[in-house]
């Protein structure tokens, strides 16, 4: 049974739900992109606006938390329960808009159609994050405390690989020491239909450039026994995938973790519908499913390394014209999954494509960029709150599911606290379109995952998962 604190915590939400989208959109109006080439000013200017919600919200210590060259965090705490205490990390950077003209309505300013708020960051991460802000202003409003002791962390770069967390966490390690940590950053597995996130792929980039020549040369004059670099390189990456939809790297499923059954149990139970899959991936129609062929869309995208071309260069098509080009690139982006060593696996791919090079092309390949899996067994006290809360707020069982993305944060999270419970969860659904054009929040989902929130605050009060306190040992000198 729900606390006595939840029921007006749950109405105050209803009565406020227009005030917590007005500070949403404002928080979207902020262009936060940390990716390189995007104004940094604007990303502190996010942070400084989160800051500003948080305190609204009642929260205390609020303040930015920075690492030279790094964009900023924001920290802020509430920490007056005798009862657990659960660090809800989100972020407030988002991804570069894409194309203007994709949008239906400006990236920039979040625009309700049809029941859902558009915009760049509605759903990847300013209105999960909101959630969970939202959920805390709830109980401070009406009972003036929370059930549990809470600590926000809201990451600035998030979007271009969390890279500077490490060194951050080194240094923040005992002011983020929690006994659960909710990661609210990842996606439910349908509208309405919430999700814990179990399980991550990794990603291993690598880059590869063919060089036949020292310069292009006209294609009629020298075509036929002079290499085409392009041709090659396409070649080369056709050859990386066999007819049955298995990688074609020598050594490379050697460490491929066998998927356990009580994990293929888990995935079995969950429906599929491959029509509702098609759409959400933006499937053209006629367009087929590829993959490994014999093993289910759940496990080609959570279990099983899968390969994208992310990027292909050599000449524009605009302005091309009879040339054999000199050279051509293309970056390699491989999904890893357990027990695979991600730098191992580059390794691999870069041998496959620096071997057996047809034409004796010049051909250079190299590691650049690189983020570990991410699993844990979704059992115990802290997983049993999270799913009933999940259930509470949504009305529905929550989904235990993979996440074909890698989030390079959830693994040093792990780490620096010291094995704490990891709860992966948040309000986007596969229509949210994150990274896309015209990324939206559905609302319905949204007002759902804030009433999971109080609940999970209740849940979590009252589960055994407080941690003794780690002492350091002091040797006398
Ligand atoms: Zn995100």
């Amino acid at each position: 049974m729900p606390q006595p604190a939840v029921a007006p915590a749950l109405d105050h939400l209803d009565q406020h739900i227009e005030g917590f989208k007005a500070t949403l959109r404002d928080l979207v109006r902020i262009p936060s992109v940390s990716a390189e080439g995007f104004p940094p000013e604007e990303v502190r200017r996010s942070a400084e606006a989160v800051a500003a919600a948080l305190r609204r919200a009642g929260l205390q210590n609020v303040r930015l938390l920075e690492m030279p060259g790094q964009h900023p965090y924001v920290y802020g705490d509430w920490l007056h329960a005798d009862a657990p205490t659960v660090l809800v990390y989100g972020h407030h950077d988002v991804q570069p808009p894409g194309r203007p003209e994709k949008w239906v309505s400006p990236a920039f300013e979040a625009t309700e159609r049809g029941g859902r708020l558009y915009g760049r960051g509605t759903a990847d991460d300013k209105g999960s994050v909101m959630a969970h802000v939202a959920a805390v202003a709830a109980y401070l409003a009406t009972s003036g405390r929370l059930p549990l002791n809470v600590k926000f962390l809201v990451e600035g770069e998030e979007e271009i690989g969390s890279e500077g967390l490490e060194p951050f966490l080194q240094k923040y390690r005992s002011l983020l020491s929690a006994d659960a940590v909710v990661l609210s950053d990842t996606g439910n597995l349908d509208t309405g239909h919430p999700a814990l996130t179990y399980l991550l792929r990794g990603i291993c980039q690598v880059d590869v450039e063919v060089h036949c020549l020292k310069q292009p040369v006209h294609s009629g004059m020298w075509g036929g026994p002079v290499p085409d670099a392009l041709r090659i390189l396409t070649e080369m990456i056709a050859g990386l995938e066999g007819p049955d939809g298995r990688l074609e790297v020598p050594g490379l499923y050697r460490s491929v973790a066998k998927t356990g059954s009580k994990q293929l149990g888990r995935m079995r139970a969950l429906p599929f519908d491959e029509t509702a899959f098609r759409q959400a991936a933006a499937m053209k129609p006629g367009t087929e499913l590829v993959g490994e062929m014999g093993r289910s869309v759940y496990e080609r995208l959570w279990t099983r390394p899968s390969l994208t071309v992310i990027a292909l260069e050599a000449q524009e098509i605009k302005g091309s014209s009879n040339q054999i080009l000199e050279s051509a690139r293309a970056r390699l982006s491989m999904r890893t999954v357990p027990d695979m060593d991600e730098k191992e696996a580059g390794r691999l791919l870069v041998k496959k494509l620096t071997s057996k090079v047809r034409a004796g092309a010049r051909v250079t390949a190299s590691v650049t960029g690189n983020s570990p899996w991410w699993t844990t067994d979704p059992e115990g006290p802290a997983f049993e709150a999270a799913c009933r809360a999940l259930e509470l707020g949504f009305d529905r069982q929550p989904a235990l599911i993979g996440a074909g993305g890698s989030i390079g944060f959830v693994q040093p999270f792990a780490e620096a606290l010291g094995g704490a419970p990891c709860l992966l969860m948040g309000a986007e659904d596969p229509a949210a379109a994150i990274h896309s054009e015209n990324e939206s929040l559905h609302l319905g989902d949204w007002r759902k995952y804030m009433r999971a929130a109080v609940h999970l605050y209740d849940e979590l009060s009252r589960a055994p998962i407080r941690r003794p306190v780690r002492r350091t040992a002091v040797t006398p000198p």
